[in-house]
């Protein structure tokens, strides 16, 4: 317990906007999927503990003891109905932070020993394979080859010295093996110098989903170990919105120190490149395109603008949906969420938001920028019986570079830009 959670009970002043914001209590009516019902544990903890009222209620028996079977009750709250998406934290008319607080008490929810099994399988799975779906590098190293086959060009494995060291995610691999090509080929083309490491591909961060400041320290310090024993300069998140706010943001808290390099989501990087004059596109997209802002890449870290003048670039008609950007809904797959087969329900109940908002503008197709929300947007799609591809805008990007043009030359690295 610390001052900004007791600032944050003693502030709540119950007036249920976060309920309205969050898809998983719109979608089911359900006020046990209220953002501050979840909190329940942590506000009892605090009352209890903190507060006179709450000592006498203890003293009277008025108060139940947080006990391992509240905690047990509660666990499907912390991790099933709720993808991080920090909609409720934007609405509250106090400036509560509610999805810290969650995150805050899932933390108590692992010391206490009660988490989902799929979450902790995928944290092991993490800390020993690197890869939270147990994925090693001789897998991408067979991706890799396809890649450099279709493509023909090489893919830079351990170049020290390189200005860029690109991470990946391991959905991203198996699911969208296309983005690594499409990467190839934009810094061919951009002439970026770039490198993977075999020592650590792996962007995600279940520590951080499952609320563990131990297992994220140990992911993001092999991030940081392989960026330093390669002395890059820039690391560069996939799409993937978790990755790039655990690696970019929570990262140096998590391991107590600033890195010695810049940390970019491939958005940004493309967008530099773009206003450097260094992607030279051709063609358009003649169908009707919008696109779905991962939570954690536009509400969380403010890349908003980025994509939609990436989007300019190769698509003529681009309709955005009524509410997008930062107060754009949540796809429901968020926060350990599509890890936990358990939430599966609730996953596909928090969707129907979403399927709401495209079935207001009714698209040919959606682009995002994230694996996770890309394959929950596909899942969600075909439940309910849409025909409406999804594509990562990486690629689409990739598919109008203009062929055989050589490469811009690449201007001196400036700190904290692509180079
Ligand atoms: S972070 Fe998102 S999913 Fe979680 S409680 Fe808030 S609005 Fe609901
Ligand atoms: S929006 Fe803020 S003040 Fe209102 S009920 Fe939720 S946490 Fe409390």
């Amino acid at each position: 317990m610390d001052a900004p959670t007791a600032a944050f009970f003693s502030s709540c002043v119950h007036c249920g906007l976060c309920a309205q914001s969050c898809p998983f209590f719109v979608e089911t009516g359900d006020p046990k999927y209220t953002p501050i019902h979840k909190l329940e544990p942590l506000r009892r903890l605090w009352e209890q503990e903190f507060t006179l009222w709450g000592k006498l209620k203890v003293r009277l028996g008025f108060s139940q003891p947080i006990d391992d079977a509240l905690l047990e009750e509660w666990e499907p709250l912390l991790y099933d109905s709720c993808s991080m998406c920090g909609r409720c934290s934007l609405v509250c008319p106090v400036g509560n932070d509610i999805q810290a607080m969650v995150r805050k008490t899932r933390e108590g929810m692992v010391a206490s020993g009660h988490s989902p099994e799929g979450l902790i399988a995928a944290s092991v799975r993490a800390v020993n394979t690197g890869s939270p779906m147990g994925l090693q590098w001789k897998t991408l190293d067979v991706q890799i080859g396809h890649v450099e086959s279709a493509s023909g060009l090489t893919v830079p494995i351990d170049q020290a010295g390189a200005d860029y060291l690109v991470l990946l995610s391991s959905m991203e691999i198996i699911n969208f093996p296309e983005y690594l090509e499409a990467i190839a080929k934009i810094f061919a083309h951009a002439g970026v110098s770039w490198t993977l490491s075999k020592d650590c591909f792996e962007a995600t961060n279940a520590g951080v989903q499952i609320g563990s400041k131990d297992i994220a320290a140990v992911l993001v310090r092999r991030v940081v170990d392989a960026a330093v024993k390669l002395g890059v300069k820039n690391v560069i998140s996939p799409e993937c919105g978790h990755a790039y706010t655990g690696i970019r943001w929570e990262g140096p808290n998590v391991i107590g120190q600033r890195y010695p390099f810049k940390v970019f989501h491939i958005i940004e990087v493309l967008d530099q490149l773009r206003a450097d004059g260094r992607l030279r596109t051709e063609g358009m997209e003649t169908d009707r395109l919008s696109m779905h802002d991962p939570c954690n890449l536009a509400r969380k870290s403010g890349v908003i603008d980025e994509q939609r003048r990436l989007m300019n670039l190769v698509a003529e008609d681009f309709v955005d949906m009524k509410e997008h950007g930062k107060y754009q809904w949540c796809c429901g797959a968020g926060g350990g969420v599509s890890s936990n087969e358990r939430a599966e329900e609730l996953k596909m109940a928090a969707f129907r938001r979403k399927k709401a908002q495209i079935e207001e503008i009714r698209p040919d197709r959606l682009v995002t920028m994230c694996a996770t929300c890309r394959t929950q947007l596909e899942e969600g799609l075909e439940e309910y019986t849409m025909d409406i591809p999804v594509v990562g805008l990486t690629e689409m990007i990739a598919e109008h570079l203009v062929e055989d043009a050589p490469p811009t030359a690449a201007a001196p690295v400036k700190e904290g830009a692509p180079s």
